[in-house]
């Protein structure tokens, strides 16, 4: 049976200094009953794993490039992650998806690059406001599930985090009914594909999760944790959702 999890994606933010903040959340919570996940810049990946090491908190990478290694220049492969101490990767985020232009192809093959290198592909998918209000959603998901999640995907080395597009950073955040509806197609889609194991694949919800919604959001069925941006940089935000989800 796989916990719960808190995952914090920092995005483009933090530098050295903000690596206190992980002593601060480890401090908090020094025996957790849920994983704690935090994926930093690639520039903190490996003094942050190396601070967290053998600490109830694990470190990630927001992307990782589908090669082991080559000619690819700004970009950071699965082993090199591994390496550096990371044990998950984000793959798919949407801003990726809009951004660097990535497809579903390209994610499952960045997923399948993260499980090569033993790592957790925490594989993310959403609608966007436009897709949502043509009736879409529930297409679209199913494309991305599809597309996005190679076919050896277990739920040790798989997470899946539903961020619809226009809650991302903007306050908005879809109503417990909306989450449940697409949290519930995604654990029945998954059962169709991967079999009653998928009941432990871990679905996270992400955009604009904060102190004062995660509780709610974390009694929505088939919900089993958050992928979290801004309310992540502060640990005195932070915190109070991880406490929400124990
Ligand atoms: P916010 O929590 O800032 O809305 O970001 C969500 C997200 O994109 C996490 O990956």
């Amino acid at each position: 049976m796989t916990r719960k999890l808190a995952a914090g994606n920092w995005k483009m933010n933090g530098t050295r200094a903000a690596l206190e903040d992980l002593n601060a959340i480890i401090a908090a919570h020094s025996d957790p009953s849920v994983d704690i996940l935090i994926c930093p810049p690639a520039t903190l990946l490996m003094q942050a794993a190396a601070l967290t090491a053998d600490k109830p908190l694990d470190i990630g990478a927001q992307d990782c490039h589908p090669a082991a290694s080559g000619a690819h220049t700004g970009d950071t492969s699965a082993p090199m992650v591994a390496d550096a101490g990371g044990t998950a990767v984000i793959v798919g985020h949407s801003e990726r998806r809009e951004n660097h232009n990535e497809n579903n192809t390209l994610v499952q093959s960045k997923a399948q690059a993260a499980h090569d290198a033993g790592l957790i592909a925490v594989i993310c998918i959403g609608e966007t406001l436009d897709e949502r209000e043509a009736g879409q959603t529930l297409d679209i998901i199913a494309k991305q599930l599809s597309g996005s999640i190679p076919d050896g995907a277990t739920p040790y080395n798989t997470v899946i985090a539903y961020e619809p597009v226009w809650a991302i950073g903007t306050g908005k955040v879809a109503t417990l009914e909306q989450i449940a509806e697409v949290h519930d197609f995604i654990r029945k889609s998954l059962i169709d594909r991967f079999g009653a194991a998928a009941q432990d694949m871990r679905i996270l919800y992400g955009g604009s999760v904060k102190p004062g919604n995660a509780a709610d959001i974390f009694g929505v069925s088939n919900v089993d944790g958050a992928l979290v941006g801004g309310a992540s940089l502060k640990q005195s935000d932070f915190t109070p959702i991880i406490n929400a989800l124990e």
